[in-house]
């Protein structure tokens, strides 16, 4: 397959045989073979409740405090928007937080994790945001939070954001920086490295290129404190740890976990 960035297909093994990264630009990605998962199998109730993360539900405060800083720095950035889109939405926490301030819709691929947003009456639809046609309702802010390492075709999927996106409209986007310390430290132990889940490992130099190319400009970078439970935190230092531990959101700084916001460059037609 050919990078979605420089379009090379030449790669070499990074790190251990899980990963490749591309020999011209120095994109990292998962091993072809993890790209023939189909996502229906991926992202079920396992997923969030036992799998890739021990309790989802549990994590909500702690998701919560993340959610409240992205919402105050995209409220500075877009003061007049109107609509946000979310791709990747799972349980529809940050919908829920975000309706408060703006119209919300959300896509999520996981039709069990869709279905417990549905429950709780959120604007959901669960599917794949490439096939939803939604450009005549142009949106202001469209949001991928921990979603861009788990998306097939990121170019695709960021080329119909910028098209979807009203001009001067704002893309965010939140994802694990390998060219950060602690991953070039830790190499194949990074707690990111888990494909078929995580596809794609950006640094922060490659997606500002992907954005830039896509017709996007970064307005800002952050590297900012991200909230776990206490119950995570003890489930990493051990997989003893008693279930009573609380859901108390713990601030982190692992410092590769980066957040980017970035507007529209294309501000003539609408
Ligand atoms: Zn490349």
């Amino acid at each position: 397959m050919k990078c979605i960035v420089c379009g090379s297909d030449k790669t070499r093994d990074y790190w251990d045989h899980r990963l490749v990264q591309c020999t011209e630009c120095f994109l990292v990605r998962a091993a072809d073979s993890y790209f023939s998962c189909q996502p229906s199998g991926l992202y079920t109730e396992t997923y969030y409740q036992g799998a890739e993360y021990a309790d989802y539900m549990g994590e909500r405060k702690a998701l919560a405090r993340n959610f409240q800083q992205r919402i105050a720095i995209l409220r500075r950035l877009a003061p007049e928007a109107r609509k946000l889109v979310e791709i990747g939405s799972g349980y529809g926490f940050f919908l829920e937080m975000a309706g408060r301030y703006w119209g919300v819709k959300g896509f999520e691929i996981s039709e069990y994790a869709a279905q417990q947003a549905q429950r709780m009456s959120l604007p959901c639809i669960q599917g794949d945001y490439l096939l939803e046609d939604i450009a005549a309702e142009k949106s202001d802010i469209v949001c991928l939070w921990d979603a861009i390492e788990h998306l097939r075709t990121p170019r695709l999927v960021l080329e119909k954001v910028e098209a979807d996106l009203r001009p001067r409209g704002v893309v965010a986007i939140s994802t694990g920086d390998i060219g950060a310390l602690l991953p070039r430290l830790q190499k194949a132990r990074w707690r990111l490295i888990h494909p078929p889940t995580h596809l794609w490992y950006f640094s922060l130099t490659l997606l500002l290129r992907l954005l830039r190319e896509v017709g996007f400009e970064p307005v800002k970078i952050s590297y900012p404190f991200h909230y776990r439970s206490l119950r995570w935190l003890a489930g990493r230092v051990s997989r003893c740890a008693p279930r009573w531990i609380g859901d108390l959101p713990i601030p982190l700084q692992t410092g590769d976990i980066v957040e980017v916001y970035a507007r529209k460059r294309r501000g003539t037609s609408d």
